[in-house]
């Protein structure tokens, strides 16, 4: 029997095959989960579509989360097609290629509060607009990233961000706790994506994390999934409020190993 077997999911985010977000649907379809899916916009409905069937999934909705009337619609879509769900997942962020290069006190007005409503505030919008069709049990996920607590060039206002979001990941649990509802956060390390392509000096980063981390190996989208499952699952049934880290180990190393070199 899956580990989700009986359980509901929604997972937003979904660009590409190799979103975050494609590894998390496969590992719940592969669970036993019943699936929605969401993706940004129009442009993508045609990657989406074909991904979504693959697993047998047809609640497909289009969601820009900048826009409360965007969220107001799917959670109603789903509170007519699921009527309660049990899993919430939140894989989604966004800078201006722009922020995500050079000296971060060039980060703009405009660039640091559209980073922070899509990439954080986002989280904040999902979780109070499906609260009420949560079972209890029930979990939501998001994706934060090392940037948050270390400073990683490039990544920027997207670092700040993902600090925001792991904060609000807290709060979030902490209020939603006593309805039995848990809320955790997945620190993944460097995979190729989408997202990932516009932050500067992505390439180097990606290698030198390999080279770095203690299992020397880089993390895979089915690696977070796999993770994913066990947050989404009765397994992690006391586990609330955490960053959970999938990176190969990489955030416990002060030094890259040098007795290699
Ligand atoms: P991705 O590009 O496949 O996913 C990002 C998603 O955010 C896309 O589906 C995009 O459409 C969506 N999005 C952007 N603006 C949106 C909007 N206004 N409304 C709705 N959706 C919107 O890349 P990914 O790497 O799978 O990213 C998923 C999450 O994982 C992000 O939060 C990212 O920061 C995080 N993460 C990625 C990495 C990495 O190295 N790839 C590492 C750690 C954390």
């Amino acid at each position: 029997m899956g580990l989700l077997e009986g359980k509901t999911a929604l997972v937003f985010g979904l660009a590409n095959k190799n979103s975050i977000a494609w590894g998390v649907t496969q590992a719940f379809h592969r669970e036993g989960a019943t699936l929605g899916v969401s993706y940004a916009g129009e442009i993508l409905k045609r990657r989406v579509d074909p991904l979504a069937e693959s697993v047998g999934c047809d609640f497909v909705e289009e969601c820009d989360v900048s826009k409360d009337e965007d969220i107001a619609a799917v959670v109603e879509k789903a509170a007519e097609r699921f009527g309660k769900i049990d899993i919430l997942v939140h894989s989604i962020g966004f800078a201006n290629r722009d922020e995500l290069k050079g000296p971060f006190y060039n980060t703009s007005r405009e660039g640091f509060h559209l980073a922070m409503d899509i990439s954080v505030y986002s989280f904040v919008a999902l979780a109070r607009a499906f609260q009420p069709l949560m079972n209890p049990g029930g979990a939501m996920l998001t994706m934060t990233y090392h940037g948050s607590t270390k400073v990683i060039p490039n990544y920027n206002v997207m670092g700040v961000a993902k600090a925001a979001l792991e904060a609000s990941t807290r709060y979030l649990a902490s209020d939603l706790g006593p309805q039995g509802v848990r809320v955790n956060a997945i620190s993944a390390g460097p995979i190729r994506t989408l997202a990932a392509a516009g932050v500067g000096g992505f390439k180097s980063l990606y290698k030198l994390f390999a080279e770095m981390s203690p299992m020397r190996e880089n993390v895979t989208i089915e690696d977070v999934a796999n993770t994913a499952v066990f947050l989404g699952s009765n397994l992690s049934a006391r586990t609330t409020g955490e960053v959970l880290y999938v990176d190969s180990g990489y955030s416990i190393m002060g030094v890259p190993n040098v007795s290699e070199k």
